[in-house]
């Protein structure tokens, strides 16, 4: 439905991208999500097609996608695997936040084996205290001489098992700032965080910092940029990454529950011929057709740098991941107690899809900035 919107280059990059999810990612993503696991293979494949550092310009060595692309490109993947879909969000927003944000050292440093997926980026910014209230992180970095000390601890931070470099979030002289931190510093702990709901094999990790000593060189940007600045630009990705996800889950919930309903009957007739059901699958595929354009207008806003192109990511990243939920609760209905199996498929979705509510400003969060803007546009008018 949504090819007749794409250029004939997006077109074929989504071609790429739905192969690659059907051949590498679905058929073995209920496995992953059991084993809480990602092979690190299909990580390289990812890397090898260029498509870890796809959002990067061409001048950075990256592949220079536009928004719209990389929508694709986390729809493709998304209707195979949600969890995989968080290696591209924070691997992107750290990749993102270094070319926007980075000094040349910096870029020198990191961009290059970013963009090649050499290796990988994590995004760390909530607490167990702070996380849609991310003004009131806990995380310190104070002086010491050229170097700065950070203490704090950081949670449910996704693909950190496998990362290597983390962009942290934290107070620096009470100024919101970010870091970046390598995996290997002394005082640095990475541990496993295991048995949540959704994302299962999004390899999600604490991180415990005690003394952990930084060149100030690692400061991203200045103290205080770091939640206006860098993280709203950076979440500016994470939305769409989300957003179009959900269209990739709303999309294999459909498909699923479609083949559930031409295969199984029940009291003599197909499911595909009972009036409720196919007035769920009525309901799912008008949700997604309305889903894929408000997604599709909200990155053709962000490509045409449109003033209200944060305003329709956010409408994208809500509208999106709400249907995603309703979508994924049709299709478990529509499987019965197959449905319930937490090894089948729509399960999976199911549980993904109450993540992508939760996940780059939970959707309470979205509406309390939309509507804010809302007022905002209205603040003049005379009634
Ligand atoms: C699978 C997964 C992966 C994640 N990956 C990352 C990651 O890579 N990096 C990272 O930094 N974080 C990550 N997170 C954390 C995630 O971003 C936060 O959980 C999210 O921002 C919500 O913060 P919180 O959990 O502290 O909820 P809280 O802030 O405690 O909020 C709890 C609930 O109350 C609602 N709420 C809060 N305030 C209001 C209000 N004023 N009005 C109405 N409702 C309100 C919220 O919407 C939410 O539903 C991840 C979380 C999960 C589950």
């Amino acid at each position: 439905m949504l090819n007749r919107f794409l250029s004939p280059s997006q077109n074929q990059w989504l071609h790429a991208f739905e192969q690659f999810s059907a051949d590498e990612v679905a058929p073995y993503a209920d496995e992953w999500d059991l084993h809480e696991a990602t092979p690190a293979s299909v990580v390289k494949k990812l890397a090898h097609n260029g498509w870890l550092g796809g959002l990067a310009k061409e001048e950075s060595g990256g592949l220079g996608f536009d928004a719209t692309t990389f929508g694709l490109l986390n729809m493709a993947i998304g209707a195979g695997s949600g969890s995989l879909t968080g290696l591209l969000n924070v691997h992107s927003m750290v990749l993102k936040t270094i070319e926007d944000w980075g000094t040349p050292e910096q870029k020198q440093q990191y961009l290059t084996p970013l963009v090649k997926g050499e290796i990988i980026g994590a995004f760390a910014q909530t607490e167990v205290g702070a996380g849609g209230d991310s003004k009131n992180l806990s995380t310190q970095f104070v002086d010491d001489g050229d170097a700065l000390l950070v203490n704090g601890q950081k949670t449910w931070i996704t693909f950190a098992q496998i990362a290597d470099l983390f962009l942290v979030f934290g107070k620096y002289q009470g100024l919101d700032t970010a870091v970046l931190i390598p995996k290997e510093t002394p005082g640095f702990t990475i541990t496993a965080k295991k048995n949540m709901l959704g994302f299962k094999s999004a390899y999600l990790a604490v991180l415990d910092f005690v003394d952990v000593r930084i060149p100030k060189s690692h400061i991203i940007g200045k103290p205080g940029f770091g939640q206006n600045l860098i993280s709203n630009s950076a979440l500016d990705y994470g939305r769409i990454s989300v957003a179009w996800a959900a269209l990739g889950v709303q999309q294999a919930a459909l498909a699923a529950s479609a083949r559930r309903a031409n295969t199984r009957s029940t009291f003599g007739a197909l499911l595909a011929d009972q009036g409720i059901i196919r007035g769920y699958l009525a309901e799912m595929s008008s949700s997604l057709l309305a889903s894929q354009l408000i997604c599709l207008s909200a990155t053709k806003a962000k490509e045409s740098r449109d003033e209200d192109a944060l305003e329709q990511i956010l409408q994208a990243k809500l509208f999106a991941s709400h249907e995603a939920g309703t979508a994924a609760a049709k299709a478990v209905q529509i499987h019965g107690g197959h449905g319930c199996d937490e090894s089948n498929g729509v399960s999976r979705l199911y549980r993904d899809a109450k993540i992508l509510q939760v996940v780059e400003g939970s959707n309470e969060l979205q509406k309390m900035l939309i509507g804010k803007e809302v007022c905002n546009r209205y603040s003049y008018s005379a009634v």
